[in-house]
């Protein structure tokens, strides 16, 4: 199998795929390692490629939790504060987590080093695909390879996007912002959350990221350049004007998805296929579910164990649900930033009081996302099928035969059925195997709700329930 690119995604994609025992060659333009930060956040849903791929535990190392979000109005007023318990999660993981992009792509490239059955070739820009039955022979600007499947990870203006014929479609306006990091010696004196000027004129964006680093944002208006952001005066303003600047940047928020993501044995991931502005900070998430779903596909068909159509239902899942966390991307950014001085006074007016609503709370920080649609992988029927298919099975702890583990260790790598055993407790029945096992805390007893029985599929989504 080829990856093209070695970002986190294409990496995060070349460590679950030999996981399944697939070798990989990892093609990778630039001859050293992009070391820009960029994402910041990730929610505990995403973290599940992470653990499948083997890193969540080094993950946890270079992050901390995420402690919630504060709406700011243009005089550092707040507006509404929406906290979270780091301990909450249905994954036995933060909900959100902070962290700094490199640090992660580090940790990625470790553990890809470790793995025998990954070669990581940089230097080698790919130029050109072609396909012939079951084979793809991908061009290098001196020599080509041939392989039995391309998995295009290869960022925001993707060569392997552009040679299947796909284009990005918009979903909403470009906006560009004014990205700075930040590094203080001593801790800052601030909230630990996100904070979230509402300031149609000067939206902003301030959070402290992970160790001594912080994130500082401003959009910038038409017509404005990077001098004209009075970053002096917004750090101050958050009680940051200790930190030093380690980088300021300028970036187009787009908010785009591919119309296509697959031709024959070509498929794209990651950048490659959406972008997203970064008001809930899923761009990165959506990536790694993307070669989460699409891993244990690739290899099914690679081995010959499943037909070419079951690469069918990589667009036909993914799409839907990337193109409903942009959407929401672009909504939340709207309500929290968008419109004049009259939609500000009526911003006010709705957020007052409203953090103390636990319904509203609840929904602000939920790190769940969307179900998947249905499909051939996804049957939403019967009362239990329609509550549960396509969503992600809780990573909860289990005890068996007197050993706490979570329960992926007990689903395996493979398709798993859970079932309520007869007298009380659960069964997993996996590669043959049935395991009794004890829930710890309830969890999946409570998210299982009336099903008595449910197929899990590899990448840990419900496929039925019944
Ligand atoms: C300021 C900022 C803040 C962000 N914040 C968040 C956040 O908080 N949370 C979040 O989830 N996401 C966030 N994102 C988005 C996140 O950073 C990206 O989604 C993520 O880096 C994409 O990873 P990727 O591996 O798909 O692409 P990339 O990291 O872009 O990697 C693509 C790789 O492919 C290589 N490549 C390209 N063309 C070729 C070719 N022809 N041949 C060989 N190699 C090639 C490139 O050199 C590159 O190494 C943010 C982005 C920005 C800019």
């Amino acid at each position: 199998m080829v990856v093209v690119g070695a970002g986190p995604v294409g990496l995060t994609a070349a460590l679950l795929l030999a996981r399944r025992g697939l070798p990989v060659l990892v093609l990778e333009r630039h001859r050293q390692p992009y070391a820009e930060p960029r994402a910041v956040h990730l929610d505990d849903e995403a973290l599940r490629a992470l653990s499948d791929a083997g890193v969540v535990e080094d993950f946890l190392r270079i992050s901390r939790p995420a402690l919630g979000l504060r709406l700011l109005d243009a005089r550092s007023a707040v507006l509404a504060e929406f906290g979270r318990d780091p301990g909450a999660g249905l994954h036995g993981w933060p909900q959100a987590s902070m962290f700094h992009q490199p640090d992660l792509e580090d940790l990625l490239r470790a553990a890809v080093e470790a793995q025998p059955l990954v070669r990581v070739e940089r230097g080698a820009e790919v130029t050109g695909l072609e396909q012939h039955g079951h084979t793809v022979t991908v061009h290098l600007a001196d020599r080509s390879v041939t392989t039995s499947a391309v998995l295009g990870c290869d960022g925001a203006n993707s060569t392997v996007r552009r040679l299947i014929g796909s284009r990005m479609r918009d979903l909403g306006r470009p906006a560009r912002w004014l990205v700075a990091d930040l590094r203080a010696a001593d801790p800052l004196p601030v909230w630990p959350g996100v904070h979230q000027v509402c300031d149609p004129r000067r939206a902003a964006t301030f959070m402290p990221v992970a160790g001594d680093r912080y994130r500082v944002e401003g959009r910038l208006a038409s017509g404005e350049g990077a001098a004209d952001l009075p970053l002096a005066g917004l750090l101050a303003s958050f009680g940051a004007d200790r930190a030093e600047l380690v980088r300021v940047a300028e970036y187009v928020y787009r908010a785009q998805v591919a119309d296509r993501w697959r031709d024959g044995r070509v498929l794209l991931a990651g950048d490659a296929a959406h972008l997203t502005p970064p008001f809930i900070g899923q761009g990165l998430g959506l990536g790694l579910r993307d070669v989460h779903q699409a891993a244990w596909k690739l290899a099914a068909v690679v081995s010959g164990e499943a037909d070419e159509t079951l690469l069918d239902t990589h667009q036909a899942e993914r799409a839907p649900h990337a193109r409903a966390l942009v959407r929401l991307a672009v909504l939340v950014g709207a309500l929290m930033t968008g419109g004049g001085r009259s939609a500000a006074a009526v911003r006010r007016a709705v957020l007052a009081g409203i953090d103390r609503i636990p319904a509203v709370a609840a929904f602000a920080t939920d790190s769940r996302t969307p179900p998947l649609h249905a499909g051939p992988l996804v049957e939403r029927s019967g009362r239990a099928g329609r509550r549960l298919a396509g969503t992600l099975l809780p990573r909860a702890t289990v005890v068996v035969a007197g050993r706490t583990c979570p329960v992926d260790e007990v689903l395996g790598a493979g398709t798993a059925t859970l079932t309520r055993a007869p007298g009380g407790g659960l069964a997993v029945h996996a590669g043959g195997r049935r395991t009794r096992l004890e829930d710890v805390g309830g969890v999946l007893t409570t998210h299982l709700g009336v099903a008595r029985s449910v197929v899990v599929r590899p990448d840990r989504i419900i496929r039925s329930a019944s």
